[in-house]
C-alpha cells in the first residue's frame, strides 16, 4: 500500500462482498489497485468499512487470476486464443441447440456481475439461444424473499432504507446474524442500541449480537413459522394489533386469525423450545412499540419452509401496522452485493428485468419487438432442476457464469454428478473454481475493479461501479464476452459503453424508468425510480401496498425436512464467518490470514461425550457425503448441533447439506439436516 500521494489515482466504486453496498475508494497507481480508502461521501457507510472491505481488495491482484481462455483438449484445460475459444463456445451452443432444442442449454448468471452484465445474459439466454433457462444464486439465498414478499406486499424486495436503522426504537433480528454477514448494518444497529433501542435476536446459536439484546429467543432450528405464529398469537390475546391498518391496508385477515388459534402459547414454547414467558416478552416489545424493523437474512429462507417463513413476518408486521413508514417494515439483508440486482434484471426463469412475468402476453410482445426476436411463452428451470435435468439428458450444456455451485450448493455431489453429464459446459470466472475445474472452456471474465456498471444494495439502491483498472492480462468483462457471443451466434449487438445498456434497461423496466449512469452519480438511487424526475423510494408501500392490499397468509408450521435421529444424531447448521465473504475470499491473502481454516463450532457437552478437544478433527458424515473438519467448543452453539461455514474449498461444507428444497422457490435446506459426528483417529 505504499506510493506516494499525488501519484495515486482514487476511484469512488461499490464493494463486491456483501448486499449492504458500502462505497469507497481503490486506489490505483502504475495500472494497479494498491489499497482501499474511506470515502466520507460513501452514501450507505460514511467512513465505515468492515475487514472485508478494508482489506479484502488484495484479491484483485492475486496471481491466481484467470487471464487467458482455457479449453479442454484430451481431457486437460490448455490455453487458448479469444477467437478460438469464443468460436467453439459458439458452435457448441449452436449444434446442441440445433440437435435437442433451445432448452437444452441453461444459464447461471451472477449476482457478483453487474446489472448491465446481468442484463445482458438473460437477454443472450432468451433473445438469442431462446430459452427462459436462466437462474442464479438468489435460488439458494433469497428466492423465498422475493416470492413470499410478493405474495404478501406485491414485492419482493426490503421495504425500509438502512439510513433508517440508528433512529429505530425496536429491532426484530431473526435468522440474521449482521455483525458477521453484513457488519456496517450491524454497526449501524449498534448505534441505535446505543440510542436506547430494544433489540429481539431469535437465532438457535448464541450470535454476537445476542450479548446487547434485550431478549434472546434460542429456538429450534426450523420452528420460525411456529414462534411467529405463537407471538401473533399472544398479540391478538392482548389487542396489541394496529384494527386500523388490518381494516384500511389489508385483506384476509378472517382466515390468518382463524389459523392463530391453532398456536397457543403452550404449544409454540413445546414446539420451538421457547419459554412461554419469553414468547410473551417478544410480543410485548414488538408489538407495543410505536415503531418496529424486522430484520432477517438465509436463517428465514434457507428452509423448506423459506416462503412460509418470510409471508410469516409479513403477516406479524401488518398485524401491527409496521409497515409502510420509517423504521419499520420487513428488511431482508440481502447476501451478494449484486444479488438483488440480478434478480432485478431478469435472471430468473419466470421473469424478464423488473419481475415483468415471462407468462404474460402482453410483456413479452413487449420485449419481442425491443430485442427483434421471438420468444419462448414458457417458464424455464430453476437452478437445482438444471442439475436433475442434466443427470437424465433433457439438458445438455450450461454456461455458468461468476458462480461457484460444486461448492455453494446443498449436495454437492449431486451437484457435480450433474455437471458432468453434461456435453458441454463453459465457465466464466476470474479464478479456477472447483466449478471451472470441470468446465469444457473457461472464459476469464473481469473483477469489480476492472468495470463500469451498477451494483444494486439490499436496500434496492442501485449505484455505480467505476473501473479503477483495465481488466488483468487477457481477461475481459463480462458483459463484453456475452456481446462477442451473440453477435457470434447471428444476433449483432453491439453497445457503446454499459450506460448504453442502462439505457436499454430504463426503457423496458418501470421499477428502473428514471435510471442513468449520470443519475446515479456518487449516490445512487433506491427503485422503484420510475422516471427522471423521480428522486427515488426510500419506505415502500406508504400509500397502498404493490398490489394494493397487504395480504394476509394462514401459515401452518411444517418440520424441517431432516430431524436428527438415533444414525444422524446432530443438526448441522450453516452460516458465514466475518472475515470471509461465501467462496471467494480465500483469494485474499489478507482476509486467509485471519482466518485460514475451517473451525466447526460444537457444544462442550457435546465434546466432552465425543471424547473431542478444541483444535482436534472430527469427522462429520450425513446422508449425502462426508468430510473431515477442525473443531472449536463453544457455548455459542446449543447441544446437538454443530455450526459450519461454507467459505474452505478444503473443508466443502455443502457435500453434507440437504438437498431438500421449498416448495415454492426451490430453496434449499441448507440451515438444517442430520449429520453423524466421530473423532478421527
Ligand atoms: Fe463490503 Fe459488506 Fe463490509 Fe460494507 S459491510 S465493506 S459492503 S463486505
Amino acid at each position: 500500500g505504499e506510493g506516494r500521494p499525488w501519484e495515486v489515482k482514487k476511484v469512488q466504486t461499490t464493494c463486491p462482498f456483501c448486499g449492504t453496498g458500502c462505497n469507497f475508494d481503490l486506489n490505483v497507481k502504475d495500472g494497479k489497485v494498491i489499497g482501499v480508502t474511506s470515502n466520507p461521501n460513501a452514501p450507505v457507510n460514511g467512513k465505515a468499512l468492515c475487514v472485508k472491505g478494508r482489506f479484502g481488495m488484495d484479491m484483485i491482484n492475486n496471481p491466481n487470476r484467470l487471464t487467458t481462455p482455457l479449453i479442454r483438449k484430451d481431457g486437460v484445460l490448455v490455453p487458448a486464443e479469444w477467437d478460438e475459444a469464443l468460436d467453439l463456445v459458439a458452435a457448441k451452443f449452436r449444434e446442441i441447440k440445433e440437435n435437442y432444442g433451445a432448452n437444452a442449454l441453461a444459464a447461471l448468471s451472477s449476482a457478483h456481475c453487474t446489472n448491465e452484465e446481468n442484463y445482458l445474459l438473460q437477454k443472450f439466454m432468451r433473445g438469442v439461444i431462446g430459452t427462459n433457462n436462466i437462474d442464479h444464486c438468489a435460488r439458494v439465498c433469497h428466492a423465498p424473499t422475493v416470492a413470499g414478499l410478493a405474495v404478501s406486499f406485491g414485492s419482493g424486495a426490503s421495504t425500509n432504507s438502512f439510513e433508517e436503522i440508528p433512529n429505530a426504537k425496536v429491532m426484530f433480528v431473526i435468522g440474521a446474524n449482521p455483525t458477521e454477514a453484513h457488519p456496517v448494518v450491524g454497526t449501524k444497529m449498534k448505534q441505535a442500541l446505543a440510542k436506547g433501542a430494544k433489540l429481539i435476536v431469535a437465532d438457535p446459536r448464541q450470535i454476537e449480537l445476542a450479548e446487547s439484546s434485550h431478549l434472546w429467543l434460542r429456538l429450534r432450528p426450523g420452528t420460525d413459522v411456529a414462534l411467529i405464529n405463537g407471538i401473533m398469537n399472544i398479540i391478538l390475546a392482548n389487542g396489541w394489533e394496529d384494527p386500523s391498518f388490518i381494516e384500511a391496508r389489508t385483506e384476509g385477515f378472517d382466515k390468518f386469525g382463524e389459523n392463530l388459534e391453532n398456536y397457543p402459547p403452550e404449544k409454540v414454547s413445546q414446539i420451538t423450545g421457547v419459554p412461554v414467558e419469553q414468547l410473551e416478552e417478544a410480543a410485548r416489545i414488538y408489538a407495543t412499540a410505536e415503531r418496529a424493523m424486522i430484520f432477517y437474512t438465509l436463517g428465514i429462507t434457507e428452509h423448506t419452509t423459506g416462503t412460509d417463513n418470510v409471508m410469516s413476518l409479513a403477516n406479524l408486521a401488518m398485524l401491527t401496522g409496521n409497515v409502510g413508514k420509517e423504521c419499520s417494515g420487513v428488511n431482508p439483508l440481502r447476501g451478494q452485493n449484486n444479488v438483488q440486482g440480478s434478480c432485478d434484471m431478469g435472471a430468473l426463469p419466470g421473469d424478464y428485468p423488473g419481475y415483468q412475468k415471462v407468462v404474460n402476453p402482453e410483456v413479452r410482445k413487449k420485449f419481442e419487438e425491443a430485442w427483434g426476436v421471438s420468444l419462448d411463452p414458457n417458464i424455464g428451470l430453476m437452478l437445482p432442476d438444471m442439475f436433475k435435468a442434466a443427470i437424465n439428458r433433457d439438458l445438455r450444456a450450461m454456461y455458468i457464469m461468476g458462480e461457484d455451485p460444486v461448492i455453494t450448493d446443498a449436495d454437492a455431489n449431486h451437484v457435480r454428478k450433474g455437471l458432468e453429464s453434461l456435453d458441454f459446459l463453459v465457465v466464466q470466472d476470474i479464478f479456477m473454481s472447483e466449478t471451472a475445474k470441470l468446465a469444457d472452456v473457461v472464459l476469464p471474465g473481469a473483477s469489480f475493479a476492472e468495470k463500469t456498471g451498477t451494483f444494486t444494495n439490499a436496500e434496492r439502491r442501485v449505484q455505480m461501479v467505476n473501473q479503477a483498472i483495465k481488466p488483468i492480462g487477457n481477461a475481459r468483462t463480462d458483459g463484453e464476452i456475452i456481446i462477442e457471443l451473440a453477435n457470434r451466434m447471428g444476433y449483432p449487438s453491439s453497445y457503446e459503453s454499459s450506460e448504453e445498456v442502462m439505457q436499454e434497461i430504463a426503457s423496458l423496466t418501470p421499477l428502473y424508468g428514471g435510471i442513468s449512469h449520470q443519475r446515479l452519480g456518487t449516490q445512487g438511487l433506491q427503485w422503484p425510480v420510475p422516471s427522471l424526475d423521480h428522486p427515488g423510494s426510500k419506505v415502500l408501500h406508504q400509500e397502498t401496498f404493490s398490489r394494493g392490499k397487504g395480504l394476509f397468509m394462514p401459515i401452518e408450521y411444517q418440520a424441517a425436512n431432516e430431524l436428527p435421529d438415533e444414525e444422524y444424531p446432530f443438526v448441522l447448521n450453516t452460516g458465514r464467518k466475518l472475515s470471509h465473504y461465501n467462496v471467494f475470499t480465500q483469494n485474499s491473502e489478507a482476509l486467509e490470514s485471519y482466518s485460514p481454516e475451517e473451525l466447526a463450532e460444537i457444544n462442550p457437552l457435546d465434546a466432552q461425550q465425543l471424547d473431542v478437544k478444541e483444535g482436534e478433527r472430527v469427522k462429520v458424515v450425513s446422508r449425502r457425503g462426508e468430510l473431515e473438519t477442525k473443531i472449536r467448543i463453544t457455548e455459542r452453539v446449543p447441544q446437538g448441533m454443530i455450526f459450519m461455514t461454507f467459505h474452505y474449498m478444503e473443508t466443502p461444507t455443502n457435500v453434507l447439506t440437504n438437498g431438500a428444497a421449498d416448495k415454492v422457490s426451490k430453496t434449499y435446506e441448507y440451515k438444517a439436516c442430520g449429520v453423524r459426528i466421530t473423532k478421527t483417529a
